[in-house]
């Protein structure tokens, strides 16, 4: 037998022990483990290293795990607090919302009567009283974008729809 036989079934071996080998490579080689007991020897000592290492159960760092535990810990209150944060705002705006409906109809009167005793045409009170519902959430948005332009990162504004 040559010696690029053996050398052959030597790679195979190890191969097979790591990632697998080909069908037709595993009959080759089980063909020649039947012949050649040095190779054999060789596959059986290798096969024995692998199942000692299975075998083995690595304990895990204790300071890998206090750090994950650790990292675990602060992304959930980053998420409990993005979660406060988005419900506060969304409650801002229900809130808000519901004021504007509820004085929607004193402000028309309001400036209604104000358009009535300065003489100004209907267009005119009518316009104010669409600004005073527009202004406001138009007012807001741009302090929204202000504050996302001071700081792309999100720092002030994590957890709010972007
Ligand atoms: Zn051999």
């Amino acid at each position: 037998m040559s010696e690029d036989v053996h050398k052959r079934a030597e790679r195979l071996i190890a191969t097979s022990n790591v990632e697998g080998i080909s069908a037709p490579d595993r009959e080759w080689l089980n063909e020649h483990l039947e012949s050649c007991g040095r190779c054999a020897q060789r596959a059986a000592a290798l096969e024995q290293v692998v199942v000692t290492l299975r075998s083995v159960s690595i304990p895990p760092d204790p300071a890998v795990v206090e750090a994950t535990r650790r990292r675990v810990r602060v992304r959930a209150a980053e998420l409990h607090e993005q979660q406060v944060r988005l419900r506060a705002l969304w409650m801002a705006c229900a809130f808000s919302w519901g004021l504007g409906v509820l004085s929607a109809p004193l402000v028309w009167w309001a400036l209604q009567w104000i358009g009535e005793h300065l003489a100004l045409p209907t267009a005119v009170w009518t316009v104010a009283f669409l600004l005073w519902w527009t202004v406001p959430a138009a007012g807001a948005g741009g302090v929204l974008a202000w504050l996302r332009t001071r700081s792309p990162s999100g720092e002030y504004l994590r957890g709010l729809p972007r």
